[in-house]
């Protein structure tokens, strides 16, 4: 048996689709963020900024969290030292669930060693425990949902993506007392759209269904307290389940699930992803912990990255790019071409400084191939004036398509962004 020759020839049929990832050797500067140094692979360093990060809010280099995660370390040592139920529940990770479960106004919450772990745990576990249980999914939730309803080992059905009357059309087909889980997400990350919460929850009610939704690309960054799309639209008491990341707007490491006591006490006890895995390292717990109370006291900074996300939106329409609009702070620039998307990341790259990953299949579909931007409080107007002529130099370099010019009269705010106007605004 050739054992080497089968991993080389499934790598060379990712080259030949061109969807092989090549890593970025990134240090991102903490005191110069979104600044950091690339090692391009020839020895040489070189600065970039960071266009692509999920750290959403710069928390990760906030230095109050840096300075709880320091503190923790020294006080009680680097790694958990076990599993939740073997010497591994230190104080910090207490305190961090009950930060969350006030966070979303819920009994209890449950942490994981990541956000995929804790769907793959929460989803499947939740659905093992309810009695012949069909789930009902987006069509476009995330892979560590589809894992957790893979796992879950019980019917399934796929609800046409965020379509309330497909999600009806299979409720409705159901006995009313058949145990029912709705999975969904609240802000889809590739595309930047919105799930229509309110009526989901409306539905799940008229049909005696639990609904589990997936907050990872919302908390921190939406709600009065940060709480997420739930908490913005007023509904959060209405979701049974509330899942999110502490690793993209709280800016460090860690998932968790967010609900009432007895289904928590459920999932901690029969989940063998959460028992049999080593716990989150105190000082991660504390750091993360400090991140939510920061922006639970935040609104400004959630302005801010609103505010930004508009801008990069507006200039980069303004300079005829193709921007795909959507009701969030997600910047997804369409190519529409997986060779093209990989150029333009790598020209991006090398000629301007610029960083942003290329989104290929499968994260989304062939032809729909795009650069996904994601700007952040911190990303100034000038740094945004360096973006739309970086881009615009990219696309012509390449061939390719800019947008179709834009038919409607421009908005006040549309104008303002403008890149002779966000220059001298900026300087
Ligand atoms: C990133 C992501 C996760 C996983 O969270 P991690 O903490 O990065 O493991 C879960 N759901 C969605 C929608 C995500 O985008």
């Amino acid at each position: 048996m050739d054992y080497r020759s089968i991993f080389e020839t499934a790598v060379a049929q990712l080259k030949e689709e061109r969807r092989y990832r090549v890593f970025c050797d990134l240090e991102r500067d903490a005191e110069n963020f979104p600044k950091a140094t690339w090692r391009d692979g020839t020895g040489a360093e070189r600065p970039v900024t960071i266009w692509c990060s999920n750290d959403y809010l710069g928390m990760g280099r906030h230095p109050e969290v840096i300075a709880a995660m320091q503190e923790t370390a020294g006080r009680l040592g680097v790694g958990a030292g076990g599993t939740r139920n073997i010497s591994g529940t230190n104080h910090p990770i207490v305190e961090l669930e009950a930060e969350l479960a006030d966070l979303h106004g819920k009994e209890a919450a449950l942490v994981f060693t990541s956000g995929w772990i804790s769907n793959l745990a929460g989803i499947s576990t939740i659905a093992q425990l309810l009695p012949n249980c069909l789930i009902l999914s987006d069509a476009l939730n995330h892979n560590s949902m589809i894992e957790g309803v893979r796992r879950a080992g019980c019917e399934r059905q796929v609800w046409r993506h965020n379509d309330v009357a497909h999600l009806e059309e299979l409720l409705a087909a159901q006995p009313k007392d058949r145990a029912k889980l709705i999975v969904f997400e609240s802000l889809y990350s590739m595309d930047g759209d919105i799930a229509p919460i309110e009526a989901i929850a409306d539905l799940a009610d008229k049909y005696g269904a639990m609904t589990y939704i997936d907050e990872v690309h919302a908390v921190g960054m939406y709600g009065a307290r940060g709480a997420g799309v739930g908490e913005r639209d007023g509904v959060m008491d209405r979701l049974d389940v509330i899942e999110g990341t502490l690793a993209k707007g709280f800016g460090n490491l860690g998932g968790y699930i967010a609900g009432d006591a007895a289904l928590i006490d459920a999932v901690r006890s029969y989940a063998p992803a959460f028992i049999f895995s080593t716990a989150l390292p105190p000082a991660v717990c504390a750091a993360a912990r400090k991140s939510i109370q920061i922006l639970k006291t935040r609104p400004d900074l959630r302005t801010a990255h609103q505010r930004q996300a508009r801008t990069t939106k507006h200039a980069l329409a303004n300079a005829g790019l193709p921007v795909m609009d959507n009701p969030s702070h997600i910047v997804p620039v369409f190519v529409g071409d997986a060779e093209k998307c990989k150029a333009a990341s790598d020209l991006l790259l090398e000629r301007h400084g610029v960083y942003i990953q290329p989104i290929n299949y499968p994260t989304v579909p062939r032809g729909a191939e795009r650069l996904r931007i994601t700007p952040t409080p911190l990303h100034n107007d000038a740094l945004i004036v360096t973006l739309v002529e970086a881009l615009v130099d990219v696309w012509t370099t390449l061939g390719i398509p800019f947008a179709e010019p834009a038919q409607a009269p421009q908005a006040d705010e549309a104008a303002r962004c403008a890149l002779p106007e966000l220059k001298r605004a900026a300087e």
